[in-house]
């Protein structure tokens, strides 16, 4: 637990006191909830726009829902959304150009004042948004749009009580306990005869509305509750990534045929790096009316599985799926690890269960391990 923060206690009966509060201070309530046939991220109205009693079930290239057969709202993994679709959204204006006679008046885009609660972030997530504050707020230049949205948000973790058939937090040190980067952490207790919410804050901004809950505290053996609920998500995570000298094996394996391999069944589709909660490449374009005397530019998220892409100096420089697949995942695992010291993939899944023709990076980084080629 975090210090000086107690741990509360909130029945079900009680949990939308908790959206009540964050509407009351000013926060667009964004959450899982089920769209066709999906559970995305998308603004909550109340509880009940919540997946109530549904689960999702993932392999490469597949996913469904189901009924669970009890009343859990967080009783499933992570879906095709990640958080960084409100954060570093998939397309932005910058800017607008209106011709005024014989001058250009140019308006850049008015920063939001939105107020973000995010409501159900797994502990992988925290893990990728940490990655993406690397990306956009501690370089050579910062987002001022991911900045502004970032302070005004407040962060509701959950601790995973299941892993989905695609996750491996365990195997990349992020998951499924939370345990750093949340403003309030939920653990979700569902028993045969109960079902209740543990709170607690993480922050002083967490705590503000910890307080204005007025909730009991938590049982003594909530500890003990939480790590059995967490020991059930580790022991039911069937994949890993064995990092180890990952950096140097991949440095040392760019001629190795199994990129060759991958590339026979890879798309280039770009699904991956879309779904992926760090991937953060993006393109400006710019577009005109037909009179001339209105333009507009735009930020749009774009993917290094595009040939436009590495488009330099009259030529995209990875023309081959293969070299596509090679920078995308020796980026991920190896040189992420030099440009943010930290490794680029927190282990979600979401590039094993959203990639077409199932391409499952566990086993093509496990592949490369097994066979390397004679280092030179
Ligand atoms: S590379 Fe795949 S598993 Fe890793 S963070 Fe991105 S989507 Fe998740
Ligand atoms: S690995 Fe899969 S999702 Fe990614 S570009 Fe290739 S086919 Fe598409």
């Amino acid at each position: 637990m975090a210090k000086d923060f107690q741990r509360l206690e909130i029945k079900r009966s009680d949990f939308r006191n908790l959206f009540e509060i964050l509407k009351d201070r000013g926060f667009s309530i964004i959450g899982p909830t089920v769209h066709e046939g999906v559970i995305i991220y998308d603004e909550l109205k109340s509880v009940d726009d919540l997946p109530i009693g549904w689960t999702d079930v993932q392999e490469p290239g597949k996913y469904r829902l189901e009924k669970r057969g009890d009343e859990a709202l967080f009783g499933f993994t992570v879906g095709p959304h990640s958080w960084k679709k409100y954060l570093f959204p998939p397309e932005r204006r910058l800017w607008q150009a209106n011709r005024q006679g014989r001058s250009i008046d140019i308006t850049s885009e008015p920063l939001p004042k939105t107020k973000y609660a995010f409501l159900g972030v797994r502990a992988c997530e925290l893990h990728a948004l940490l990655i993406q504050d690397k990306v956009f707020l501690e370089g050579d230049s910062t987002d001022p749009y991911y900045a502004q949205i970032r302070k005004n948000s407040l962060v509701i973790g959950i601790h995973c009580g299941q892993s989905g058939n695609t996750c491996f937090c365990v195997s990349m040190n992020t998951g499924p306990r939370v345990s750093l980067g949340y403003d309030l952490v939920l653990t979700e207790v569902l028993t045969s005869s109960s079902h209740s919410f543990y709170l607690e804050a993480g922050s002083e901004k967490g705590s503000t509305i910890t307080k204005a809950l007025k909730a009991p505290l938590a049982p003594r053996l909530s500890d003990k509750t939480i790590d059995d609920i967490v020991q059930n998500a580790v022991a039911g995570m069937k994949r890993s990534l064995n990092t180890d000298g990952i950096k140097q094996l991949l440095y040392t394996n760019m001629a190795n045929p199994r990129w060759e391999e991958v590339a026979q069944k890879c798309l280039s589709c770009a699904n991956c790096t879309m779904a992926c909660p760090t991937c953060f490449c993006s393109t400006v374009e710019e577009t005109s009316d037909l009179s001339g005397d209105h333009a507009e530019r735009w930020k749009k998220w774009d993917s290094c599985f595009t040939s436009d892409f590495s488009y330099v100096h009259g030529g995209s420089v990875r023309t081959s799926t293969m070299s596509r697949y090679r920078q995308w995942m020796t980026h991920k695992l190896a040189s992420w690890q030099d440009q943010f010291d930290t490794s680029g993939c927190v282990g979600c899944g979401r590039c094993i269960t959203w990639c077409p023709v199932g391409i499952d990076i566990t086993e093509e980084a496990n592949a490369i391990r097994l066979n390397p080629v004679a280092e030179r």
